[in-house]
């Protein structure tokens, strides 16, 4: 219908969430096939306008593209930016070639992207092009329990990367500029006013390097810890989310270190961080719903508080809960805060707040850096106790703050209007004692407001209320099938 006889045959290498040039199974196998090769990615409108979307997002994509394509003008290829929803803009490219086989990896998306790929299926075989997925990860499609999933993890993890052979590449270059608008992006995803990660597969491997040649060391010690995990976390998330890197080269870059005898217990620790990483995506990719519903139909009808005053101050770092608004501002300016500071803020928006984990999700999800729907969705009902199959945890936020941040390093950081108070008042602001806070310039309510309610009793009514449900019996049925659909045979080490 396009003309196609007289146009050049070629083959597509689509790139998604896996912005890197090592251990990529599309690119490789692209390249082994011989034809002309284009490269694209798409700038989907329909996702720039998803309510998980925010511009660090595609500030970080576009950073990583640049530095994909400084690494690719070496061997002659580029990485095409089209500003445009996928079938469209393969449309416009088959004005000009002819579409022999489109590559990519699979992609566990939110509802968008997963209509999106059943339309490019459609559109691939109405055009008789035939589309080659890889896994992406440890990642399985299809599966219907967990029978095997470690060992099959485990054997992915350790197999060779797919790192292509460049000798091979014969790139198509053509100058788009009339049919895509590939300027229009390039602007707006440049800016972001915050201090963020930077993307790309070279500032990757530098975290990498930096993590397991020193950081790594202090890795399990500050692990909960909201100021040291900065620095003695990886670092990695982003990187992973957005494919920078594979979990397989973390996993093998790990084991080479664990294998020489050096720092084996933290080592450990990460590795199975990474098994943590592909587990949570199975269970989303197995159940996708999980964007829209608790994974436990129990929990359909939980009775959650409306309360758009205290959701606001959620959201702001305005709740009077010192260790809670340090926490999100923090996630704010630089979009990340560790593992235990994101479940405790979690834990206070559905348990002390009683509010729907539903109205916590894309605010989160626009904020951290590394947003990965695979482990996003799961990981919120985990901490909002809505799966009836994990322990249900409760953080305390002023314990948190006296355990984890007990100097209030991190708290004065975040919330100066604290940084005047003595200890132990910074934890607690409304114990402040009159003299005290008139030394330090402190009025309540004030500098800095009171809290939205009261910590004990919110935490006492939550457990209450939770205990309550577990025991319902279509909370217990459900528990029932998540266990035997999500479970794993085997412990991890
Ligand atoms: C409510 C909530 C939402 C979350 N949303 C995301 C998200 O969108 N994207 C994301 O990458 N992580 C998410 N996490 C998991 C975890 O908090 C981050 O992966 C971790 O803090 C990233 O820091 P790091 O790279 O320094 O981690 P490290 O501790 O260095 O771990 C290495 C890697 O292992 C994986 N990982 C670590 N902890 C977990 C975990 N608990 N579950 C699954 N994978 C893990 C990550 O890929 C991480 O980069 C969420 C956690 C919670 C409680």
């Amino acid at each position: 219908m396009y003309g196609f006889r007289d146009m050049e045959k070629i083959n597509v290498v689509w790139f998604k969430r896996d912005l890197r040039l090592k251990d990529h199974a599309p690119l490789k196998h692209a390249l082994e096939e011989g034809l002309p090769i284009l490269l694209v990615y798409f700038v989907e409108p329909s996702l720039v306008r998803a309510s998980q979307s925010n511009i660090r997002h595609w500030k970080f994509i576009y950073e990583s593209l640049v530095d994909l394509n400084q690494s690719l003008a070496v061997v002659g290829g580029k990485i095409h930016l089209f500003h445009e929803e996928v079938i469209p803009a393969f449309e416009q490219i088959q004005q000009h070639y002819q579409l022999n086989k489109l590559f990519s990896h699979q992609e566990t998306g939110i509802a968008i992207t997963y209509q999106r790929d059943k339309e490019v299926k459609r559109f691939c075989q109405v055009n008789k092009v035939i589309w080659q997925e890889w896994q992406q990860n440890g990642v399985q499609r299809g599966r219907k329990n967990r029978k095997g999933w470690s060992a099959q993890w485990e054997t992915f993890m350790n197999r060779s990367l797919e790192n292509p052979a460049w000798e091979k590449g014969d790139f198509l270059n053509p100058d788009f500029s009339e049919i895509s608008m590939m300027q229009k992006p390039l602007d707006w995803m440049k800016h972001s006013p915050f201090t963020l990660q930077q993307g790309g597969e070279n500032r990757a491997h530098q975290y990498l390097k930096s993590f397991l040649e020193g950081r790594v060391e202090n890795y399990s010690r500050f692990i909960s810890k909201p100021e040291a995990s900065r620095r003695s976390c990886s670092r990695l998330s982003p990187y992973l989310a957005w494919g920078n890197l594979s979990v397989r080269q973390v996993f093998q870059a790990a084991e080479s270190l664990r294998k020489a005898g050096k720092c084996t217990g933290p080592i450990r620790n990460f590795q199975s961080r990474l098994r943590w990483h592909c587990h949570f995506i199975q269970k989303f990719e197995m159940e996708e719903r999980m964007e829209f519903e608790p994974i436990n139909q129990g929990f359909m009808d939980y009775g959650y508080e409306e309360n758009p005053e205290w959701l606001k101050a959620w959201k702001m770092g305005k709740t009077g809960i010192p260790l809670v608004d340090a926490c999100m501002r923090c996630l704010i300016q630089t979009g990340y805060v560790n593992f235990r500071m994101r479940a405790m803020l979690v834990s206070f928006l559905t348990h002390h707040l009683n509010l729907d984990w539903r109205a916590g999700a894309d605010h989160l999800a626009q904020l951290f850096l590394d947003f990965e729907p695979g482990i996003h969705y799961p990981q919120l009902q985990m901490q909002a106790g809505v799966t009836g199959v994990n322990q249900v945890r409760i953080y305390n936020p002023i314990k948190q703050s006296g355990d984890h941040d007990p100097e209030g390093v991190f708290i004065k950081k975040w919330v100066p209007e604290l940084a005047s108070l003595p200890f132990p008042y910074f934890h607690e602001p409304w114990k402040t004692p009159p003299i005290e806070g008139q030394m330090a310039g402190f009025t309540l309510g004030d500098t800095y407001p009171f809290p939205i309610m009261d910590p004990e009793k919110a935490a006492r009514l939550a457990r209450e209320k939770i205990w309550k449900a577990q025991s319902l019996p279509d909370v217990k049925k459900e528990a029932k099938r998540i266990l035997a659909r999500h479970t794993l045979s085997l412990r991890w080490r």
